[in-house]
């Protein structure tokens, strides 16, 4: 049997199982390797080796011990950090757990050239970004755009994916799901597959990624091009990920919460 030696890398948990009496199956997201499946042996009894570490959305340390075409197990664990500010606040644990899961969805396995080292730095900072910013619909939006964006589903904003024009002017546009990103005026068809959409409401939605998350709070957003660009992003979202996440119903009802709370829902 051909053994590697342990492979030490980070990793945020975005799913565990348990299993029997004292063992795990967790889903790891790597910087190296990707979207990873490992097996933590007598994880629920060994505060040794996982002192408090094996749980959702925590940033670890980890070794791995892999075998091909085996089982990977987990030698052991450091916690680097619980993102304690993020478990605080409902709106701000759902985001965290739609973001997770939504890796766990698409995440590539294999570490890719740097892909996974991109998706990984941008997956830690939507994590500091959930932990400080206010977790209102604006948040809610970005998180989801972004996190495509970051996974290569960024969408086409400022020309048209039909002719290459850049857009401009006060024509009426609309935003293609299936070839994402915007029509001009002469190219948009009536198909149900696009939405009509504003040109500042593309512009705002530009602006955000421009920005990032961290530096969200320079951009306002008024209030209908800002459901212009939730029905934009929430469709596009639905367009690539396909059926509802488990996260999604919890994410609805923290947001309705909150805003009952009469927090500032932008
Ligand atoms: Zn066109």
């Amino acid at each position: 049997m051909t053994r590697l030696a342990d492979h030490k890398t980070e990793a945020i948990l975005l799913r565990c199982v348990d299993i029997g009496e004292t063992d795990r199956i967790v889903h790891l997201f790597t910087p190296d390797l990707g979207r990873v499946t490992a097996m933590a042996k007598s994880a629920r009894k060994s505060v040794k080796r996982f002192p408090g570490t094996l749980d959702l959305m925590n940033h670890l340390q980890v070794d791995l011990q892999i075998r091909p075409q085996r089982m990977t197990y987990i030698g052991r664990g450091k916690l680097i950090s619980p993102f304690l500010e993020l478990r605080a606040v409902p709106s701000r644990f759902a985001l965290g757990c739609y973001l997770v899961e939504l890796l766990g969805r698409l995440a590539p396995e294999g570490g890719a050239g740097g892909d996974s080292r991109r998706l990984f730095d941008f997956t830690l900072g939507a994590m500091h970004s959930i932990e400080n910013l206010d977790p209102g619909p604006k948040l809610r939006m970005f998180l989801m755009l972004e996190s495509l964006c970051a996974l290569g589903l960024r969408p086409e904003l400022r020309h048209c994916v039909r002719c290459g024009t850049e857009l401009a002017g006060g024509d009426a546009f609309a935003f293609h799901f299936g070839e994402g990103g915007a029509h001009c005026g002469g190219c948009k068809r009536e198909d149900g597959s696009s939405v009509p959409i504003h040109l500042g409401t593309l512009r705002l939605l530009e602006q955000g990624l421009h920005f990032g998350i961290d530096k969200l709070d320079r951009l306002q957003i008024p209030t209908r091009e800002m459901r212009e660009a939730e029905q934009l992003v929430g469709r596009f979202h639905r367009f690539h990920v396909g059926l509802e996440l488990r996260s999604e119903a919890f994410l609805a009802e923290a947001f309705a919460t909150h805003a009952r709370g009469g927090a500032n829902p932008a």
